[in-house]
């Protein structure tokens, strides 16, 4: 592919980005002076590459506002140092207050585990999914309804890695100086656009085992989000 081609793929989205700088400047003349200062985001989004579920349109924030970690599957990973270091950055650096695990209805990761197939390294990614069945197999399999059984699995994975990160050393070490921080377990419904939690947040070590009660009582009573 010569340069010529790879500009002219591109073009429509340079156009986009050319009248976005200019929107942004018309309404907010210093608005680049100001972020290119410094970013003070109070929140951080950990959710899935999914292209449906982009973490500052869902929430109405614009640059600045939220600092972000996607991956396949919106996973939290006790040994993924890409993780590890946002989620640290987060809390040791910026100072975030809230950090937002949100999982999503449809995703492809849940699926694929559901589905049995096995793809090279996002089947070794996906392991950790696969757990999460393995954890809840039991009443995974009572249910007959194939998108029930994949809803479930998308909030249960949710709900499983807010677990992960409240076990994470630099979130234990924020609640024991007193660092305010609250975690919260959401899940996105590509269907009506609209976020809802799991359960109230938690905001403390002895908070996670009320937390998982509360969400796991919701989820599997009937009163799941969705
Ligand atoms: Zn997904």
């Amino acid at each position: 592919m010569s340069k010529k081609d790879i500009s002219d793929g591109l073009r429509p989205l340079f156009e986009n980005n050319r009248a976005w700088a200019k929107r942004m400047l018309k309404t907010d003349p210093a608005f680049f002076d100001r972020l290119a200062q410094q970013q003070a985001p109070r929140y951080l989004w950990i959710g899935c590459s999914d292209s449906r579920v982009p973490a500052n349109q869902i929430i109405g924030l614009p640059p600045g506002e939220v600092f972000v970690h996607r991956n396949v599957a919106n996973l939290v990973v006790p040994t993924d140092l890409n993780c590890l270091t946002v989620v640290e950055y987060a809390i040791e650096v910026l100072r975030v207050e809230h950090i937002m695990v949100v999982g999503h209805y449809g995703c492809g990761g849940v699926q694929t585990v559901l589905s049995g197939q096995r793809l090279g390294l996002s089947g070794h990614w996906l392991h950790h999914v696969e757990m999460v069945r393995h954890t809840y197999a039991k009443q995974l399999d009572a249910i007959e309804q194939p998108q029930q059984l994949v809803d479930r699995l998308c909030e249960l994975n949710a709900l499983e890695q807010v677990s992960q990160l409240c076990r994470l050393p630099s979130v234990m070490n924020a609640w024991k100086r007193e660092q305010a921080l609250t975690l919260h377990g959401l899940i996105y419904d590509i269907h009506d656009g609209l976020l809802r939690k799991l359960a109230n947040p938690v905001s403390s070590p002895p908070d996670l085992a009320r937390w998982r009660k509360s969400a796991l009582k919701s989820i599997w009573s009937g009163k799941s989000p969705r």
